[in-house]
C-alpha cells in the first residue's frame, strides 16, 4: 500500500498500484465536485491519521527549509512516515520534504526529483539572500524563495 495525494486519486484508478491506497480526511475533504468523489469511490481508500508527533517533526522540517507545503501535504507524508509506506505525490515540494525526512517518495505522473533541494529567500529588487523582508541592502519589500 502506498499513501496518495488527491491528485493520484483523480488520475491513479486506472493505475493497479493505487488501487488500494491510505489518505488523510483533509484530501477527502478537498475533493468536493462530484466527478473528483465519484473516482475516490472506486478505490479501496483508507482514511487515517499520522502520529501527531511524527506530524510535528514534519511541520517544523517544512518550516526550517522554507517548503511550500499544505498542512494537507504535511500531514500525508507524516501518515507515509507513521505507516511507513511510500508516498506517492507529484507536488516537488512535497517530494523534496519527504526526501530530507528519509520518506520513500515516488512520482506518480511524472518521475520524482531524485536530489534533496534547498530554497532560500532572496530579495524580489537585487537578488540578495536575506531572512525577511525589508531587504537591509535596497529596502525592498518583496522577496522570493529560490533554490540554492
Ligand atoms: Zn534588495
Amino acid at each position: 500500500m502506498v499513501v496518495v495525494d488527491a491528485n493520484v486519486i483523480i488520475h491513479g484508478r486506472a493505475d493497479q498500484r493505487f488501487k488500494k491506497a491510505y489518505t488523510v480526511p483533509e484530501v477527502m475533504e478537498e475533493m468536493k465536485s462530484s466527478e473528483a468523489s465519484m473516482k475516490a469511490d472506486l478505490l479501496d481508500l483508507q482514511v487515517s491519521q499520522p502520529d501527531p508527533e511524527i506530524f510535528e517533526k514534519v511541520q517544523e522540517r517544512s518550516e526550517k527549509i522554507e517548503a511550500a507545503t499544505s498542512d494537507t501535504d504535511e500531514k500525508l507524508l507524516a501518515l507515509a512516515l507513521t505507516l511507513d509506506q511510500a508516498l506517492v505525490t507529484d507536488d516537488k515540494d512535497l517530494q523534496n520534504l519527504g526526501l530530507h525526512l528519509g520518506a520513500d517518495v515516488e512520482g506518480f505522473l511524472e518521475d520524482r526529483i531524485d536530489e534533496k533541494l534547498e530554497w532560500k529567500t532572496v530579495c524580489s529588487n537585487c537578488g540578495r539572500e536575506i531572512s525577511s523582508p525589508p531587504c537591509r541592502y535596497c529596502g525592498c519589500q518583496q522577496v522570493r524563495r529560490k533554490l540554492d
